[in-house]
């Protein structure tokens, strides 16, 4: 996991002016690289895969990372890219983008709209905005490339596949990607948001939620639905189960711990007439803190074994943890480092008060260095045009986000040229905020 303490410190250079400087130098080369950014973006677009096959994503981000002169190795964790660029003594700084879709039916009515189906007819679509994080990695690597004298160090760019099931962060890392490449001083990574574009939200300390992802089958006895005496009915054992688990957070957790138990799945039985011998519930819990994760998965297990004791269940049941993702912890420092670049860069106005997310990221895993946490920054980028902003209803931005198409949703339309311009502005300061000062940078 990581800690808000570490022993490195947070690597990097300069006055916030000096890197006013030189990432006017370094985005000079934005707008030659933008318009292959963009062609990037509409190609993803029109072709998302789901996680865990991102094949054609990822060759398309490694043979631009080549093109731009990255050492490429490819298949790292399943699809992942890796591109590195060593330009002189500095910091290694990770740069990482997902690239994975999701199964959700596109209806956004854009020209660009992805019309792909899986063999099993099911839709897919970038509706989390990952052509985008991809599209905007690669233009970075890009500008970077192209204005080696105005830093130091060592670009480490990192195209994740399977953000979405939580497994491609961690399969990279089993790949050993610090082993292979140098663990890095410093890993960045940004998300988009229903924020309206030209915006970007830091937050201090925990960022997103951790995530767990629960399965509880419960055992009863099955009889005619007219002779349940001779039942132990699983779906009122599961009723009481469901119930009672919405006393996890009501009851056992403080006010201020902060925690979600959500039975997304309850499926019991075929016939009205018929009792069933089983009852599956499947939940989803998010919490603030790792800790808080596992007093809720302690209760869940409880929970189902006492009650299915109390109901006279032939067997206990069985309670699966199927995932389970970090909290999402900025390292305070970096977190720090890369507001003040933004800051410097886009202007106070353009920074919204971080929110505390209830989704989640595998992102934090890029924090579990081999051999002491690493520093790791993540912020969001407003995506939302800004006249759709200002038509949604409500009066404060969390009232206009709620009635706006968020990631997972199929109206998600990202604003395109102002969000890949800003996601490429926003991740090349932030990486100028860590890397070294180039030799003749100096430039008043
Ligand atoms: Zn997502
Ligand atoms: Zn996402």
């Amino acid at each position: 996991m990581n800690d808000a303490t570490h022993p490195q410190p947070v690597p990097g250079p300069s006055t916030a002016s000096d890197l006013k400087a030189r990432a006017r130098r370094v985005l000079a080369h934005l707008d030659a690289v933008l318009p292959n950014v963009d062609a990037l973006y509409g190609d993803l677009h029109e072709h998302p895969e789901l996680s865990g096959h991102e094949a054609r994503t990822a060759s398309e981000v490694a043979w631009r990372l080549e093109a731009e002169g990255y050492e490429v190795t490819r298949d790292v964790g399943g699809h992942g890219v890796v591109g590195l660029l060593r330009n002189g003594d500095g910091p290694t700084v990770l740069l990482r983008g997902d690239m994975d879709a999701l199964p959700v039916e596109e209806k956004t009515g854009l020209p660009y709209a992805s019309r792909v189906r899986t063999e099993d007819g099911e839709p897919v679509m970038h509706a989390c905005g990952h052509d985008v994080h991809t599209a905007c990695l690669v233009g970075t690597a890009a500008v970077l490339a192209r204005s080696r004298d105005a830093w130091r160090g060592t670009v480490m760019v990192v195209g994740q596949p399977a953000e979405e099931t939580l497994q491609g962060a961690k399969a990279m890392l089993d790949d050993g990607l610090y082993a292979r490449f140098g663990t890095p001083d410093a890993v960045l990574g940004q998300h988009t948001a229903p924020l309206p574009v030209g915006t970007l939200m830091h937050r201090e300390g925990v960022t997103m939620m951790g995530s767990a992802q629960v399965r509880v089958r419960l055992f009863g006895r099955g009889a005619h639905g007219a002779q349940p005496e001779l039942s132990v009915d699983p779906v009122v054992l599961g009723a009481s189960v469901v119930l009672r688990l919405q006393t996890i957070v009501s009851r056992e957790l403080s006010p201020l711990e902060a925690a979600v138990v959500t039975v997304g799945h309850f499926q019991a039985g075929s016939r009205a007439n018929v009792i069933p011998e089983e009852a599956l519930l499947e939940l989803t819990v998010r919490t603030e803190d790792d800790a808080v994760q596992a007093r809720v998965l302690a209760a869940i297990e409880r929970i189902a074994k006492g009650e299915a004791a109390a109901a006279g269940a032939p067997k206990p049941p069985q309670v699966e943890v199927l995932n389970r993702g970090p909290v999402n912890r900025n390292d305070p420092a970096l977190l720090r480092r890369v507001r003040a670049a933004h800051e410097e860069w886009f202007g106070r106005a353009a920074l919204v008060p971080g929110v505390l997310a209830t989704a989640s990221e595998d992102f934090p895993y890029f924090a579990q260095g081999p051999e002491h946490p690493v520093p790791i920054a993540y912020w969001f980028v407003g995506i939302t045009p800004r006249k759709a902003w200002e038509a949604a209803p409500g009066a404060t931005p969390l009232e206009k986000v709620a009635h706006l198409p968020g990631p997972h949703n199929g109206g998600y339309a990202p604003d395109r040229a102002g969000s890949l311009r800003m996601g490429c502005e926003s991740l090349t300061v932030a990486a100028l905020a860590c890397l070294h000062v180039g030799d003749d940078s100096v430039e008043h």
